[in-house]
């Protein structure tokens, strides 16, 4: 088992553009703590080391520490990290406390995932975010000097009204704080956010493709200019520094996921969620399943396979080996390494076909192990992927 990810769905506040599963009513926060540790002693009553540990959310900076102790505690016993392995923790700036640092520390976090999406106060509070460009900038070398190396920060492009030299000024205020990590997104607009509701009722502008590729390809050059390896099109690291708990999905590594909205992956082709409903999910994990089997039978002899889950709130779907031929080539060609022909088969040929234009117009780089994209590439490449796909007729 590659991973784990931990959702923790609350946020102080909403950010208009967000549509991930959170809620801001912290009043839930103790049961949920409960119940996702009794998810994890059903669906993992003896688990196998991870080579990550991942909490993500919403925002698990949120917890108390004491949750955090807990949830730690009981994760140490049923999944517990590899010597080495990778622990992050997404945390919001305003939580970049020394407090908090030490107590993260102490629990052997040794990797932040640090919001900051732009140091603009202005945009801050268009997005409403709840800290400024100073407390993140001054959040992050308070976790320099806590003992904290391995720090990613997030930044969003894009953004209505901006400039490309709006852009720069985030990302050279950025790599000046000297953290190895950088994932950046272009700012999109999901239905049911604020965000979309202010688009509509024409108060807000929507943001501009041609501002987000400008600032996309700006980004990757100048990052290479600087060292950086941009090794996924939303991921870019100093040599060393990739994210081992991403690159593994991408990879298509199994992982278990815990808490409301999380999914999971079983390395073949089974693919589990939570339904993001944090009611039903409390009600489903009040209490621990009884283990399957004899009552009696002591922990070190029950299966080590996830097990006795309710099914109240959660869903499963069954892989084809053709949805996973699919979903190989599109996380694949996220990433710089790309497709490798060994991936694919006896469709390379088709492939070749399929994306010969896509080579001509500089798009995509082809040779004997593997495709990737170029920069400009990477601004197709839902297209790029589609044209690769494999349907049932194409299989011989
Ligand atoms: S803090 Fe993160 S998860 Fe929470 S609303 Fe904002 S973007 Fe979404």
């Amino acid at each position: 088992m590659a991973g784990l990810y931990l959702h923790v769905p609350y946020c102080r506040k909403a950010c208009t553009y967000c549509d991930f599963h959170f809620s801001t009513q912290l009043s839930t926060l103790p049961a949920m703590v409960e119940a996702m540790q009794n998810e994890l002693r059903a669906r993992w009553p003896q688990g196998h080391p991870m080579a990550t540990w991942y909490w993500g959310g919403g925002t698990p900076s949120v917890l108390p520490a004491a949750s955090m102790e807990a949830l730690t505690e009981t994760l140490r016993r049923h999944s517990p990290l590899q010597p080495g392995g990778e622990f992050t923790l997404e945390a919001n700036p305003e939580d970049l406390t020394a407090d908090h640092l030490a107590a993260w520390r102490r629990l052997g976090i040794n990797r932040l995932s640090v919001g900051v999406q732009t140091f603009v106060d202005a945009r801050l509070a268009w997005m409403n975010r709840a800290h400024t460009g100073r407390q993140a900038q001054e959040g992050i070398a308070r976790a320099q000097d806590a003992g904290f190396e391995n720090i990613s920060l997030d930044l969003i492009y894009g953004l209505p009204g901006t400039s490309l030299g709006e852009w720069q000024d985030n990302v050279g205020m950025a790599l000046e704080l000297g953290t190895p990590h950088l994932s950046t997104y272009a700012l999109t607009v999901e239905e049911r956010t604020a965000l979309h509701h202010a688009i509509q009722s024409g108060k807000t502008a929507s943001p501009d493709d041609a501002r987000a590729s400008e600032d996309f390809l700006w980004l990757r050059k100048h990052l290479r200019s600087q060292g950086w390896d941009p090794y996924e099109i939303s991921n870019a690291s100093l040599p060393g520094w990739r994210a081992q708990h991403n690159s593994a999905y991408w990879a298509g590594e199994a992982y278990l996921g815990i808490g409301p909205g999380a999914h999971s992956f079983d390395g073949r082709d089974e693919r589990r969620w939570n339904l993001p409903n944090n009611a039903r999910y409390l009600k489903a994990w009040a209490q621990t399943p009884a283990p399957p089997g004899p009552s009696n039978q002591p922990a070190n002899q029950q299966t080590s396979q996830p097990s006795n889950q309710p099914t109240s709130c959660s869903e499963s779907e069954h892989l084809s080996p053709l949805d996973r031929l699919n979903e190989r080539i599109m996380t694949s060609l996220r990433r710089a390494e790309g497709l490798s022909r060994g991936d694919v088969g006896d469709h390379a040929k088709a492939l070749d076909g399929a994306w010969e234009t896509y080579v001509r117009k500089g798009w995509m780089l082809q040779t004997a192990e593997a495709w990737s994209l170029t920069d400009e590439g990477l601004l197709w490449m839902d297209r790029i992927a589609a044209d690769g796909f494999v349907s049932a007729e194409d299989l011989p």
